[in-house]
């Protein structure tokens, strides 16, 4: 824990004008530690928002920090140029007095800070369709605009992030290996997983024949990284840019579908209650279309009902590796907690095989 002497030190390093009043731990964010931070100028309180980048999970955070600088500039200037009438907003980093995107504390740890963004905020479930049309509408349109990002590829943070082929050569490792003796337990997962073992390759290799390219993606699509205008109920800024670097469009819509679609949480043991409702895969198509249709090639738009169930069988996939590698990686509640996430995770896989003809006809539809 930090204490407001050292916060307050922290937050000396980045530019702001007027005088520091407290420090408070905000949001539900699960990576970061995130502060609001409110100053006085001349009886006027300002908020900002300081994080504590969390290098266990990015071990360079250097490199974080240059992608999202370049990414929230020129999103910046797109909102110049192009949105000057919308009330549309985007993270704002401020840099320090030395010029830089973040800063390193006395115990090593890395901060940055942001201007908040007010009268807005992130709700941490999709309650409804309309709120899935708005989120996969918000995550579109943030890809849209970074299609032109100038200047050479983006950092890869989390290399081979959704490597879903790699994904699959780690879980034959650990069920060589079975460090946890648990392999033969979960012989029915095992071979679930095998039997789509092809299709793991497929979006990977529409790729290296050029026909699905490689662009700028956030692949951290939960709602609670929009923030929501509390008057309009608009998404107005996408935040947590901690993740984006290169990959394919169809990884995030994929991972909406994955986690925005099911009416239970990703631990829920009761599978009657686990699966794809049409209606909110329905309102996340049609959203990610009514903003990345403009931009997304045949193959990318053909693709679009398969990509939630590779992703959501890539996530099935890692929960098992590291239930057979004892729990190393993913925080666990109870004994099988990997393995309940697995199950269910792979409920959705056959979920969304079931409807993927439906899937299909919507899609010819659009
Ligand atoms: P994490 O990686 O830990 O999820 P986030 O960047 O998503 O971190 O931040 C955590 C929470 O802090 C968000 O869900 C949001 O509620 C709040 N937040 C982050 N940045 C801002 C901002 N610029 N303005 C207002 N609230 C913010
Ligand atoms: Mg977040
Ligand atoms: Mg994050």
């Amino acid at each position: 824990m930090y204490t407001q002497d050292e916060l307050r030190d922290i937050a000396s390093k980045f530019v702001i004008y007027g005088d520091f009043l407290v420090a408070v731990p905000f949001g539900s964010g699960h990576i970061n530690d995130t502060y609001q931070l409110t100053y006085d100028q001349g009886g006027v309180r300002l908020h900002y928002t300081m994080q504590r980048i969390n290098h266990a999970v990015f071990h360079h955070p250097e490199q974080v920090m240059e992608n999202m600088d370049r990414v929230t500039r020129h999103l910046l200037n797109k909102i110049h140029a192009e949105r000057i009438e919308t009330k549309k907003r985007t993270l704002r980093l401020l840099r320090t007095y030395t010029n830089q995107p973040c800063v390193q504390d006395h115990r090593g740890n890395y901060w940055r800070a942001y201007v908040f963004v007010e009268n807005a905020r992130s709700y941490d479930v999709l309650e409804n369709p309309k709120q899935a049309y708005m989120a996969a509408q918000a995550f579109g349109d943030f890809q849209c605009n970074l299609v032109d990002l100038p200047g050479p590829r983006l950092h890869e943070t989390i290399p081979n992030f959704h490597n879903t082929p790699k994904r699959v050569e780690a879980l034959e490792a650990a069920i060589k290996s079975d460090k946890a003796g648990r392999a033969r337990q979960v012989r029915h997962e095992i071979d679930f997983i095998m039997k789509r073992r092809e299709e793991t390759e497929k979006l990977l290799k529409l790729n290296a024949e050029g026909s699905i390219p490689e662009r700028i993606t956030h692949n951290d699509t939960k709602v609670n990284n929009i923030l929501i205008d509390d008057l309009t109920g608009e998404g107005i800024c996408v935040i947590d840019l901690d993740t984006v670097m290169p990959g394919l469009a169809l990884y995030d819509f994929g991972d909406m579908v994955r986690a925005g679609t099911s009416a239970a949480e990703e631990d829920e043991v009761n599978l009657e209650k686990v699966g794809m409702r049409f209606e909110m895969y329905e309102a996340l198509f049609r959203g990610f279309l009514s903003s990345a249709g403009g931009f997304l090639t045949p193959a990318e738009r053909e693709n679009l009902p398969f990509a939630g169930k590779l992703i959501t069988l890539e996530t099935a996939i890692r929960f098992l590796t590291d239930y057979l590698e004892g729990d190393v990686y993913f925080k666990t509640r109870r004994p099988h907690h990997n393995l309940d996430r697995c199950r269910n995770q792979l409920k959705i896989v056959e979920s969304i095989e079931s409807q993927m003809n439906e899937m299909k006809k919507l899609l010819k539809q659009a």
